[in-house]
């Protein structure tokens, strides 16, 4: 179902409202908005694990350089290996990984080959140690090995010219061993961003302050402090602001065209809003969206001068959910990755979920096996998007999307799992 049509077919039981945009185009708004940093460092390969690559990589030499062995046992030519029977090959020398064998071999002659060592010249075939029977100077084959058997050939890695890593990519441990397997010390990275955020409201308490009747810890900070290091950036911190005109417009000024993306949390619901509205409309171009979605349904976005900015909800679910499905992606995109979006798994789902059309839910989760092994999701407890809690029980999103209207158990749900899941 389109937009258009749930317009149309609005209800008392439908909590689309028409002033609203889906997640998917608030998305797209923030992508055409946002370029990607243009400025690059070059970094000794293990310093740039996770880092965002800024050029192709194409291999130079060959990986392996020749073609070498890939078990232990005796290097032979396949034009030796018996037809029928056994046949007897007189051992002529050794050939160890550094260290090759530098005859060459004729008819008849086989090399004791070791892992990884060079195969000398004339032989195509190794015959692992356990086929063969030792007697002095001579070894027992018979034809059960097949022709360039156990050979690891050379480039069979990667081979001179090949595209090994493109342009865009997040270097993995893979990645970085990948490099060093082609001698290659550095690699240019996009920069690190910068990236500052505040909370806001006169009733948060930081930790080690006394909690006085109805304050609450600032939990906001630590989240988004814990999503950010994962993605490298630079964190600023900057701590709570009080729900103060003049001291939220300081604190505007203070990012504001010194770090790249700056973030806040809270002072956006009904009452809060008018006033840093006003403050953030006289620091530059923002936009405030009543999203599809739940949580996290309002958001702001926009550039303060460089600065781009988001105006995250205050509640700690919603921080989380507009986290992930908004400031992660734009991050990505600003530090030039090549994929923004997180991974969606469909599965089955074992819990009954309650939902009204109209909204994109983000539903928190927990993706494990069944008694039969198989993938499965189950909702977590309470889903208020006051409920923290909620979260740290959660290791994945379950995703409903604007027309459905509840789950039935063994239903398939698009899943999201959280960083280091699958
Ligand atoms: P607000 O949008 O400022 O009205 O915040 C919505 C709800 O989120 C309120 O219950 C706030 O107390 C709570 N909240 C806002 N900021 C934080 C924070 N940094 N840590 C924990 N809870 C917060
Ligand atoms: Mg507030």
């Amino acid at each position: 179902m389109n937009e258009k049509t749930i317009n149309k077919d609005i209800s008392c039981k439908d909590d689309f409202d028409p002033a609203s945009i889906t997640p998917d185009k608030a998305l797209a708004h923030i992508f055409s908005a946002i370029t990607a940093v243009s400025e690059t460092e070059s970094l000794p390969i293990r310093e740039a694990l996770g880092r965002v690559l800024a050029n192709n990589i194409h291999s130079d030499i060959n990986v392996p350089s020749g073609r070498n062995s890939a078990m232990d046992g005796y290097a032979i030519n396949a034009n030796d290996l018996p037809k029928t029977g056994t046949k007897t090959l007189s051992l002529i020398g050794s050939s160890f990984a550094g260290i090759p064998f530098s005859g060459s071999l004729e008819s008849g002659q086989c090399v004791r080959i070791m892992t990884g060592a060079i195969m000398p010249e004339g032989t195509d075939t190794v015959i692992i140690q356990e086929d063969v029977e030792v007697n002095g100077s001579e070894i027992l084959i018979d034809g059960e090995t097949k022709a360039r058997s156990n050979v690891r050939e050379a480039g069979e890695d990667l081979a001179i010219g090949d595209l090994v890593l493109e342009k865009g990519m997040k270097l993995s441990p893979a990645d970085i061993g990948l490099l060093a397997s082609l001698g290659i010390a550095k690699v240019d990275v996009t920069r690190k961003l910068k990236v500052a955020f505040f909370s806001t409201g006169d009733e948060l308490r930081s930790i080690g302050e006394e909690l006085e009747d109805g304050m609450i810890y600032d939990s906001n900070r630590y989240t988004l402090y814990g999503m950010l290091s994962r993605l490298g950036v630079e964190i600023i911190d900057m701590g709570v602001v009080k729900d103060d005109k003049e001291l939220m417009n300081q604190a505007f000024l203070e990012a504001k065209g010194k770090v790249d993306v700056l973030l806040t949390s809270g002072g956006v619901s009904v009452g809060e809003a008018d006033f840093v509205k006003e403050t953030l409309l006289n620091h530059g171009e923002v936009n405030f969206w009543k999203v599809a979605m739940k949580p996290g349904r309002p958001l702001t976005f926009g550039k303060l001068a460089t600065t781009y900015f988001f105006g995250l909800p205050g509640n700690p679910v919603s921080v989380m959910v507009t986290f992930y499905q908004f400031v992660q992606p734009a991050l990505k995109k600003l530090m030039g990755e090549n994929t923004l979006l997180p991974v969606m798994v469909k599965v089955p789902c074992v819990s009954k979920l309650r939902k009204r059309p109209g909204r994109v839910e983000y539903q928190r989760g927990i993706l494990e096996h069944d008694d039969s092994g198989k993938l499965v999701v189950r909702k977590t407890g309470a889903q208020g998007s006051g409920i923290l809690r909620s979260m740290a029980d959660a290791n994945c999103f379950i995703v409903l999307p604007l027309d459905n209207e509840g789950v039935k158990p063994e239903e398939m749900v698009d899943v999201q799992p959280f960083y280091g899941v699958l």
